[in-house]
Order: C-alpha cells, then structure tokens, then sequence
C-alpha cells in the first residue's frame, strides 16, 4: 500500500505504540462478543425456566466488569493511537519547514506561497487522519469483522452466517469504486484550497494598494469566485461521503433480513434455538460497525493518499543549487572576480547578465550604476549563491565559487535587499536577525553607524517597538537604515547594498557612507545605487546597460570619458544644486 510505504520511517519507529493499539483494538473487539453470548445463554435459561437468581446476578456483573474494562483499554488505546496522529503531522510539518528553508529562489517561484500554506496545514492534517483515523477503521474493519464471524460460525451455525454475509461481496466493489473518485476530487478540493490561500494572502498583503485604486469590491467578487470554487469542489467529495453511508446500511438491511428469515426457518426446525437466533442477531448489528468503517477507511485512506501525493511532488523538488563534493577551504575571501559572467534567470529566456568581468580586491569598493533593469540587483545576487552558475565565472580569493560550500560563502555576505523585508517584532530583534545575541553596544554601534539612532529614539518604546508586519510602522528611509543597520552588525567580510539609500536625503546618505568608509576600513563593498553620489568614492565602478558593461572605471576615469556616467552626474548635481536653491 503506497500510502504505508511512504511514511515508513515513521511506522518503523512508532511500530510499538502501533502495535500496542492494534493489539488492544482487537481485545476490546475479542471482549465484545462475549456479553451477546452471556445475553443468549440467559434467555435460553429463561425459556427452560431454570434461570436462578444467583446466575442472573453473576451475570449482571460480569456485565458490569467487562464494560468497565472495555472503557479503560478503548481509552488506552484512542489516546495512544491519535497520539501518533498528531505527533506525525508535527514532525511532517518540521520537515516540511526544513525542506523549504533549503530551497532556492527558484522554487518559490514555481511553488506559490498559498499552495505551499495549503500542504502545511490541510494536506498534512489529512495524512496525519489517515495514519489515526484511518488505522483504527481498518483495525476495526479487519479484527471486528473477524471476531465476529468466528464467533457466529463457532457458537451458532456457520450456514446462517454465509447466508447472511451474502450481500457483502457487493460492498467491496461498491466501496472501491467510490474510493477512487474520492481521491480525484479531493484533489481537486486540495487544489482549490490553494489557490484560495493564495488569493487570500494576495488581498491582504495588497490590501492598501487594493482601496487606493478602489478595487475592494472587484476583489471581494473574484475571491467570492474562488471560495465558491472550494465550495463546489468540497461539495463534490462529501456528496460521495454522503452516498458510502446509505449503500452500506442498505446491504446490512439485506443481511438482516436474510439472517433473520433463514434464522427463524432454522429454529423452526430446532436447528438452532431461539437464544442462538437472538445472540445472531446481536452479531450481525456487531458487523454494521465494521462495514461502515470499511466505507470510512476506504474514504480516508483515499484523501491521504491524495494529500501525500500533493506534498511528496514538493518534497521531490531537490535545491537548485547543491554543495560541492570536495569543498576548497577558503577562509577570508582576498578578492573577489567575475570572469565573463552571464546569467539568465531560471523563468526568463533572455540573459539578464552578459560577459561580465572584474576584479574587488579585499578592503576595495565596486559601485554598480545603471539605468532601472540593467541588472545591477542581479549582479549582487549572484553573490549570494541562489541561483546556478556557469562553471569558473565567479571566483573567491581565487576559487570558482561553485567549489566553496554554500554556507560558507553565504556568511561572508552581509546583504541589504532592494525590497527589505521586516518581520513583525521589534527594531531590535530585526537589527539583530543575523546575529540573535549580539550586545547592546554593538547594535547602538550598528545604529549609529546607520544614521538610525534619532528615529529610535523618538519611537513610542524605543529599540522595542514592534514594527508592524513588514514594518507597516515605519518610513520608506526608515526601513532602509533599519535594513542597513541589521548588515552592519554583521561586520561582515562583504557588504553588499542594493540601492539602500534611495530613500535618504543626500544629507543622511552622506554621513551613512563615511560611517561605513570609516568602520568598514579593509573590508569589501558592493553598492549598487541610482544616485551616483553614493559611488563616487569607489575604487572601481561599473555602469551597466542591458546586462553589458557599458563604462567601467573610477570616478574621475568616467567624468573624463563623458558617457553615460558624466551626463547622470552633471543632471544629478544640477538638479541638487536647485533643491538647495529652494
Ligand atoms: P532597478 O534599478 O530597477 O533595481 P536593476 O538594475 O536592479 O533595476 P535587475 O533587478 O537586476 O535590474 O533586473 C535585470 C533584469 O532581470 C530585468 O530585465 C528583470 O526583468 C529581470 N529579472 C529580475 N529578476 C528576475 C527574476 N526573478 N526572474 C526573471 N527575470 C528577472
Ligand atoms: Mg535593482
């Protein structure tokens, strides 16, 4: 069974707590035959009229007692076996988690987030119902069917027993066929559910932009659509729910009438007694459990089959990038150099990045210029080792980076994104993300070197202050110099800034670059930037255009080429120079 096969590992450790509850379902079901017996033993007492008093209340006891007992191991045996249920969804979701914190760029954006929220939460949810839920029908169905037709053939008359079990063959075929549709269409629920996550997600992050454009209605309309969409596909699963039920109880109705036309003609003929055709019909109700838990397991079974297809496709996604056999050992990194370099994005068909070539020795800075879509954000990224590379295009001290292990060359990064991403804490648990248990001293440090420490200070709870989901709280400039200040307490080996200055006054900006000239002094930069001020101190600078090096050189070798460099700084001064007219 494929659905066992595939949690295995799970099984194979939990094996005893499984076998345990197995083993007390099937008491439980071995101690229910026996008060039917004890009823028809009676009334056949009754009838012959030698029923005592002594007996009758023996009886009664023994009633009692097992009933007690039978409450004690049914208790021993649900907890342990939801136990299992829920301790599988747990570890499922933790490696879920994990999977995705390995994955790169690339398979978010093949995966979308709501899709991804829907494997978490419901498709987990139902794997982990079939490995509870679904192995106590199956017991149920297996043991308690068992026990009961032993029972009937052994204490009764095995004739009436096949007579009445007639109609079950029909079931099987019945079951079967309805199982299979369930797990297409819940699938299709599955699906559904996803894509509602999405939209949800969307709406309310894009909430804002949604009422500025006065859009709220159109959306409330196509999410109504998507909802009715789960509605009409969870619709179409339970109205297969909805047929197992009646099916099931019109088979038993069948066999009752069997069992108890065949039953009377039997006792008619003193084949059996009376008592014997009661105890009979006792066991045959005893047989509805287990049908109907047939139909449930079948049902079950179907839906976490269907989920664990949907989030074993996830799981198969291997990283786009793996870590080299033989990782070279480098420690710091003394340069760093791009040969020829072109990348195309994994979803794009033309290159965003074309024959680059330079050389950053350590302590240096590289300034990367460029009209918007040039690729100046890719050319950073490729630092950070998301996406694949070429072979022997990028090199560290030297070594192709795709011979350095990942986590090593990621740590040498401290990056400062285009779009920054703020969680929903304080500035201080955000300023320290990289490093949880920096000192205060050395975040006031970071902060001070960010230009950040008056804004701090003016905040309703200073450093504390939560900052609203993605920093909702905060100014555009704010957020950079946040962002600015969370890379500089990493003083790491390479700072790499994506236009984080764009939202600062040239005043700020200013004093945030001789800040990090000053503290970063032998440690390499990247900037990338659209107001060329910000670059003018580099070593080197690159001016891209299209994915191509347009104009490369120092400030002063640029200004004196007159390209593209020397126009966007005669119009950026100019346009300063008014603003400080004004
Ligand atoms: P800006 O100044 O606006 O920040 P940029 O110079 O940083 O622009 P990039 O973000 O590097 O430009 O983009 C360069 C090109 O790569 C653009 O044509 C863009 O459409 C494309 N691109 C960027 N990110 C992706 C992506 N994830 N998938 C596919 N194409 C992308
Ligand atoms: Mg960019």
């Amino acid at each position: 069974m494929s659905f066992v096969m595939r949690l295995q590992w799970f099984f194979k450790t939990r094996w005893i707590y499984y076998a345990l509850a197995i083993g007390l379902m099937a008491g439980v079901n071995l101690l229910q035959t026996i008060p039917p017996k004890m009823i028809g033993n009676t009334i056949d007492n009754i009838q012959k009229g030698n029923l005592t008093a002594s007996e009758l209340s023996g009886t009664v006891l023994l009633l009692v007692g097992l009933a007690l007992g039978m409450y004690v191991l049914v208790y021993i045996w649900i907890t342990t076996l939801f136990g299992n249920s829920v301790l599988l969804e747990k570890l499922l979701r933790g490696r879920f988690m994990a999977h995705l914190t390995r994955m790169t760029p690339g398979f978010f954006q093949r995966n979308s987030t709501g899709q991804l929220m829907a494997l978490a939460t419901n498709d987990i949810l139902a794997i982990g119902n079939t490995a509870g839920y679904g192995v106590m029908t199956l017991v149920n169905t297996l043991v308690g069917a068992t026990v009961v037709i032993v029972t009937m053939i052994s204490l009764i008359d095995y004739r009436l027993m096949l007579a009445a079990l007639i109609p079950l063959p029909l079931l099987a075929v019945v079951i079967s066929f309805l199982g299979g549709k369930v797990r297409v269409r819940f699938l299709a629920a599955q699906n559904a559910f996803g894509k509602m996550n999405d939209h949800a997600l969307e709406s309310i992050s894009g909430i804002r932009v949604l009422r500025s454009y006065v859009q709220e209605n159109r959306d409330l309309a196509a999410f109504d659509g998507v909802t009715t969409d789960v509605m009409d596909r969870n619709r179409e699963v339970s109205l297969l729910n909805a047929l197992f039920q009646p099916i099931i109880s019109l088979i038993v109705g069948v066999s009752y009438t069997i069992g108890i036309g065949y039953g009377s003609y039997l006792v008619f003929h003193h084949e059996i007694t009376l008592g014997q055709l009661i105890s009979f019909n006792i066991y045959l109700g005893m047989l509805i459990w287990p049908m109907i838990s047939f139909g449930e397991f079948i049902n079950v079974l179907q839906r976490g089959n269907a989920s664990a297809d949907r989030v074993e496709k996830s799981f198969l996604q291997q990283p786009d990038l793996t870590d080299p056999e033989h990782p070279v050992q480098v420690d710091v990194p003394t340069s760093i150099e791009m040969r020829g370099l072109s990348f195309t994005y994994p979803t794009a068909d033309h290159p965003s990045l074309k024959d680059i070539s330079f050389k950053l020795e350590r302590g240096g800075t590289l300034g990367v210029v460029g009209r918007t879509g040039s690729g100046k954000s890719t050319l950073l990224k490729q630092l950070l080792r998301q996406y694949p590379l070429g072979e022997e295009q990028l090199f560290v001290s030297g070594v192709p980076v795709e011979a350095i292990a990942l986590d090593r060359a990621k740590q040498w990064v401290a990056y400062v994104p285009q779009e920054h991403l703020l969680l929903s804490k304080s500035i201080r648990d955000n300023i320290a993300l990289g490093k949880p248990n920096a000192t205060d001293a050395e975040i006031a440090k970071a902060v001070e070197m960010a230009s950040f420490a008056s804004d701090i200070a003016i905040m309703p709870e200073g450093m504390g202050t939560i900052v609203g989901e993605n920093g909702v709280m905060l100014s555009g400039g704010q957020k950079q110099r946040l962002a600015i200040a969370r890379a500089l307490l990493m003083d790491a080996e390479i700072l790499a800034m994506d236009d984080s200055l764009s939202a600062v006054d040239a005043r700020t900006e200013a004093r945030i670059l001789q800040h990090i000239r000053r503290e970063r002094a032998g440690k390499t930069t990247l900037i990338t930037t659209h107001r060329l001020s910000a670059v003018s101190h580099a070593d080197w600078i690159l001016v891209l255009d299209e994915g191509r090096v347009l104009e490369e050189g120092t400030h002063e070798e640029l200004m004196h080429f007159g390209g593209w460099y020397r126009k966007q700084w005669d119009r950026q001064q100019m346009e300063a120079g008014l603003e400080e007219s004004e």
